[in-house]
């Protein structure tokens, strides 16, 4: 009751206001219209192994050209969003901007995208950010992605499984095969990962997928430490429009 007339009084004072654009809104954690209309929720069919909106409808689990082209070191992947435009908006704001109000709409969003059920034992584990980086932002997006998802989906969280142990340079602009090699050794597990990973179904979590290296790199670390299977969500992937 107390709770209640506090959370209005909170209201008056900071009455909700929309995740993209701060205008204001009816609820709190959401979008206004005119945002919700911009957002590229990604919706049909998707690739299986990285979640890229494909054209068509199909019954089965399909999977893109890239997928079946570089082969994946896990056995599903999903994004709720294509990042672009507003999603494009949340993601820099989320990574870049403190905006750390935004982390427990779009972990609703990711968890809305799981496709199958996950294992009671599965560990919830973020991509890791160089310790130099790590200090520069002061958080790292993916391990407040990962904690707010583990906390929704009643799995453990994992901070520290893996580390960056060397510093990669921006791969933006790289070329896949550039992207791959730049960061296939950069990422181990931790004395803390080996002990959580091994015969444990990982959940791994990045706040964007471009080539999916880096996400490569962080499963191949898990696979070293003896961990099972390993699922993959991000919160926006690269694509273009299907
Ligand atoms: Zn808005
Ligand atoms: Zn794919």
């Amino acid at each position: 009751m107390l709770q209640a007339g506090l959370q209005t009084a909170l209201r008056m004072i900071y009455p909700p206001q929309c995740l993209a654009c701060g205008g204001l809104v009816d609820q709190e954690h959401g979008l206004c219209a005119a945002c919700f209309a911009e957002t590229p929720f990604v919706t049909g069919l998707v690739c299986d192994l990285c979640g890229v909106p494909l054209p068509g409808v199909s019954e089965d689990r399909v999977q893109c050209d890239d997928c079946m082209a570089i082969g994946r070191p896990w056995i599903w992947g999903r994004a709720p969003l294509r990042y672009d435009g507003v999603a494009r908006k949340l993601v820099l704001a989320l990574k870049h901007g403190d905006r750390h109000d935004i982390v427990d709409t779009a972990a609703d969003w990711m968890v809305g995208s799981v496709p199958q059920p996950l294992a009671s034992d599965t560990v919830v584990v973020p991509v890791p950010l160089h310790l130099t980086r790590l200090l520069k932002r002061r958080y790292n997006q993916s391990a407040l992605l990962a904690q707010a998802l583990a906390r929704k989906l009643d799995l453990q969280f994992c901070p520290d499984a893996l580390r960056r142990h060397r510093r990669t340079a921006s791969l933006d602009g790289k070329s896949r095969a550039a992207r791959f090699a730049e960061v296939a050794d950069a990422i181990t597990h931790t004395p803390r990962g080996a002990q959580h990973l091994k015969n444990r179904p990982v959940l791994l979590i990045d706040d964007v997928m471009t080539s999916g290296a880096t996400l490569a790199a962080c499963a191949l670390a898990c696979h070293t430490a003896q961990s099972r299977e390993i699922c993959v969500m991000v919160l926006a992937r690269v694509a273009k429009a299907a």
